[in-house]
């Protein structure tokens, strides 16, 4: 009889130093319909612990359900190494009926129970059987514990306050923890007009030793409905798409068996009506069986993420509204007051160049009286556009008021501002605005003011009221120019 020394995981094993021992108890139990298996200790020096006697840890290599010993001096190097491995097996003892008053102190040591030689061996099968179900019985209700614990605390961060993207890699990563398998990810669902449907990795969390693939590009802008139909099918269904992958249909099977994955299950991820994306949990050691509860558990979190996920697009949206202008898209009045001040402030700390232009269009009333009101906005959003396109990420940019305009630069003078409009005029002279088919000539005024013209430190009401006053003078002077330090002309 050859020493188990495989990964293999019968139900019980048997721990003796001799073969002739353990013979007896493995043929009796097997009768009695229980997997059992023979493991030889000799890999551990006697009264060392696995780790001191540097020796192959066997038995850490081995699952069973419970250990048997048919020696007690095995009892304290087996729990240690149980014990390393983070598991709980119970271990279980054979003593001869003699020996039957040492119980109490076998116990003590962490036996899970002690038994007489002489008992029964139906009755020895049976008390064994209960003791592998209680278990298991506790493994699961830990589990549940650990995943009740783990959703609680999912839901609790996703409606706090904080970031969403966070939010959402820290969910994968105590999902990961608490399910233990081998990965835990968010996929972000994202239309393209030509491929359709695509789906991108954004948040992931590995069991140690297994890869990370948040950056492999093949999981970037995944084409969903071709590469995964049937998941695609389900989740869009607002069900979990689940199950070992050698069961699951093509062309899932293929897909995720190439990437070594066992089992799966994804749940998809709605924010408000929106196929939003999906959070899924591959297995790549050992193939998960989910239970129902499990599932259910998780769809909490995925629900939960999913109303965050709403939740977080409607503040988005209020402050889009409460800092954007509504009919163009530019920063508001409010916005632009706010932003100025802080630019003001930076400027006069740090002595830096600072120049602010405000724009008027000319005769704008006359638009709107001549080709009605719709074309004035058309003319409004045509003319913010324009500004947009030669201004940079950091360039203050605004609508001011009716068709007033304020474009604040940083690092710059009154005379570079001068240049930018001068190319906002040509660009407005080239590509005149259109509506029902006729073009609507548009000319502006502009009034500059530079920090190099005010004592500093200087306020932002300063800088407006001197820009304010150019504009006039501007239009004064015709309109369709624009009035700088010691510059009035057309440009
Ligand atoms: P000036 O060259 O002196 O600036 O003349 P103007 O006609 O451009 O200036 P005025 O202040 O007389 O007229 C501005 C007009 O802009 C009046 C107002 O009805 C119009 N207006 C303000 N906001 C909007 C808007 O959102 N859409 C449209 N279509 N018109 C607007
Ligand atoms: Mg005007
Ligand atoms: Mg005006």
């Amino acid at each position: 009889m050859e020493p188990l020394n495989s990964a293999l995981a019968p139900t019980l094993l048997i721990v003796a130093s001799q073969p002739s021992l353990a013979t007896p108890w493995l043929a009796g139990f097997q009768a009695q319909g229980l997997q059992v298996a023979w493991v030889d200790p000799a890999c551990m020096a006697p009264g060392q612990t696995l780790q001191e006697s540097g020796a192959v840890d066997l038995l850490a290599l081995l699952h069973p359900e419970a250990w048997l010993l048919l020696e007690e001096e095995w009892l304290t190097p087996v729990l240690q190494s149980d014990q390393r491995r983070g598991r709980q097996t119970p271990v279980l003892v054979l003593i001869p009926p003699s020996e039957l008053d040492r119980a109490p102190e076998l116990l003590q040591a962490g036996a899970a129970d002690v038994w007489s030689r002489e008992l029964p061996m139906p009755l020895l099968a049976r008390r064994l059987e209960v003791q592998i179900q209680l278990r298991r019985h506790q493994r699961a209700l830990a589990k549940q514990l650990r995943y009740e614990a783990a959703v609680a605390e999912c839901a609790r961060m996703l409606v706090g306050r904080g970031g969403l993207d966070h939010h959402l890699q820290r969910v994968v990563e105590i999902l990961q923890a608490a399910s233990a398998v081998s990965r835990a990810y968010v996929f972000r669902n994202h239309q393209d007009s030509e491929k359709g449907l695509l789906v991108s990795q954004v948040h992931e969390a590995c069991a140690a030793g297994i890869d990370p693939q948040i950056h492999n590009p093949e999981l970037q802008d995944q084409p969903f409905a071709s590469d995964a139909p049937n998941a695609l099918a389900r989740l869009s269904a607002g069900e979990p798409f689940v199950g070992l992958v050698h069961d699951l249909p093509e062309p899932e099977r293929t897909l995720l068996g190439s990437q070594g994955i066992l089992s799966v299950l994804i749940l998809p991820i709605f924010s408000g009506r929106e196929f939003w994306g999906f959070i899924g949990f591959d297995d790549c050691v050992q193939a998960s069986h989910w239970h129902p509860d499990e599932i259910a558990l998780l769809r909490i979190v995925a629900e939960t993420a999913g109303l965050a996920i709403e939740r977080q697009k409607a503040e988005d949206e209020l402050y889009r509204m409460a800092v954007r202008d509504s009919l163009t898209g530019l920063h508001n009045r409010r916005h632009l007051n706010q932003q100025l001040t802080n630019l003001v402030s930076q400027a006069c700390r740090e002595q830096l160049q600072f120049s602010l232009a405000l724009l008027d269009i000319d005769w704008f009333k006359r638009i709107n009286d001549a080709y009605g009101h719709p074309a004035g906005d058309q003319v409004l959003c045509h003319f913010a556009r324009a500004l947009e396109r030669g201004c940079r990420s950091y360039d203050l940019l605004g609508r001011y008021g009716g068709e007033e305009f304020l474009l604040a630069i940083l690092h710059a003078d009154a005379s570079q501002l001068v240049q930018r409009l001068q190319q906002l005029r040509s660009g407005l002279q080239q590509s005149p605005v259109r509506f029902q088919g006729r073009a609507i000539p548009v000319t502006f005024s502009a009034g500059i003011a530079g920090s190099a013209e005010l004592q500093h430190p200087f306020s932002a009401d300063a800088l407006i009221a001197l820009a304010d006053s150019r504009l006039y003078v501007a239009k004064q002077q015709g309109r369709d120019r624009i009035a700088a330090e010691a510059v009035i002309a057309p440009i």
